[in-house]
């Protein structure tokens, strides 16, 4: 493979998806600017490219403009897991939005390509099932979820006005459910959750009764398809879905996590927050398509390395752990 050195930006490269962003960058042999406000995000995930001289790391918040020179843009800034995004739900919806405008700005400024992190939360709550990019989704625009919602679709919104009003080269994609190693082991989210709770031999929180679906994308497959989309032709803009299209009920998901850890803990029910949408499986026809991708890591697998990662991390941690 020929390699073009780029200058290359990803906001909040220091979460879960941006140290492995990085990570896999670095790697490729280009220069990385990780910035990152850590409030969800941890030095910790990116201190093994710290030494590197193509890492640099800045702390910075995206709702302030930001001044540097890039080739290209990864604007992943935003809390993911509902408990982090709803704790500030103004600055999340700040985050999304002035955040997007910085970037866009900055992108334009420079002539750099920047791609989004969007979510299959701009479906909401959906009445179409798989969601297909064509769906233009059921949100409720004042419930608890909102910030988070409507900041990414006005996000969506600034991403192809720029396009129109400033040629920008942009590129959307909307992420479905992603775990692996480097998640936050509080976030609330689903997978870190049961595993750090099995781990701990703790009861599993099954809100509702398990039967709403998810479907679950290895983080390696995940990073690949935004690669992809960097490097597709200034026409391919998206938006386009990326996650794994192997749905199953969130009952299922806490029994193979307690099989994979061996645990005795016991599933107990909690009541399903609000706006939890009962369903959620992309249609991933477009990324087949335009970008050749398609996830490969199988569940069970992709849980036996993040299973792996929350151990080491307990054990280091000194924290008690029952498996
Ligand atoms: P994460 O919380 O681990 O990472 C987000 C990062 O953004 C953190 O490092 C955080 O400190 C940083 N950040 C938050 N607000 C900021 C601000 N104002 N200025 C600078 N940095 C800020 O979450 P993640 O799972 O890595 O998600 C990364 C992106 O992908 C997010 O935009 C998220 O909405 C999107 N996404 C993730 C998933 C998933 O399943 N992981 C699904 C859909 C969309
Ligand atoms: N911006 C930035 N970095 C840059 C260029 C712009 O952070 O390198 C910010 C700038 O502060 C502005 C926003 O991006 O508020 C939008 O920029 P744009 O040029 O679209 O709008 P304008 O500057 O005309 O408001
Ligand atoms: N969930 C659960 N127990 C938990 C955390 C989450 O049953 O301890 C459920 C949650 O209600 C949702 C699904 O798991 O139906 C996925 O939740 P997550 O917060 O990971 O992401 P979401 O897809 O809702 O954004």
């Amino acid at each position: 493979m020929s390699l073009t050195r780029k200058r290359i930006l990803i906001t909040g490269g220091a979460g879960f998806l941006g140290s492995h962003l990085a990570e896999r960058l670095v790697g490729a042999g280009h220069d990385v600017l990780c910035v990152d406000n850590y409030f969800t995000g941890r030095k910790d995930n990116v201190a093994h490219l710290m030494g590197n001289p193509r890492f640099e790391a800045l702390r910075h918040d995206v709702t302030f403009p930001l001044y540097v020179e890039v080739d290209e843009i990864y604007n992943l800034a935003c809390p993911a897991s509902p408990v982090h995004y709803q704790y500030d739900p103004v600055q999340t919806t700040k985050t999304s939005v002035i955040g997007a405008i910085n970037m866009l700005g900055l992108a334009k400024r420079v002539g750099a390509k920047i791609m989004q992190a969007s979510t299959s939360e701009v479906y909401g709550d959906p009445t179409v099932h798989p969601q297909t990019e064509e769906y233009r989704g059921n949100v409720n625009p004042l419930g608890p979820r909102a910030c988070y919602d409507e900041g990414k679709r006005a996000a969506e919104t600034l991403f192809f006005d720029y396009l129109r009003q400033h040629k920008v080269k942009i590129k959307v994609v909307r992420i479905f459910n992603t775990y692996g190693p480097r998640m936050h082991p509080n976030d609330g989210r689903v997978v870190s959750n049961f595993i750090v709770q099995a781990l701990r031999g703790e009861e599993i929180t099954l809100y509702g009764d398990g039967s709403q679906t998810r479907a679950f994308c290895y983080v390696d497959d995940l990073i690949e398809g935004f690669i992809r989309m960097m490097g597709t032709e200034p026409d391919v803009v998206g938006p386009i879905n990326l996650g794994n299209p192997h749905e199953i009920p969130v009952r299922e998901l806490a029994e193979r996590v307690i099989e994979l850890t061996g645990s005795a803990s016991r599933i107990v029910h909690r009541p399903l927050p609000q706006d939890d949408p009962l369903q959620r499986c992309p249609d991933i026809t477009r990324a087949r398509q335009v970008l050749g991708w398609q996830p490969t890591v199988k569940l069970e697998d992709g849980l036996r390395r993040t299973i792996e990662y929350f151990d080491r991390l307990l054990t280091e941690r000194g924290v008690e752990h029952a498996a």
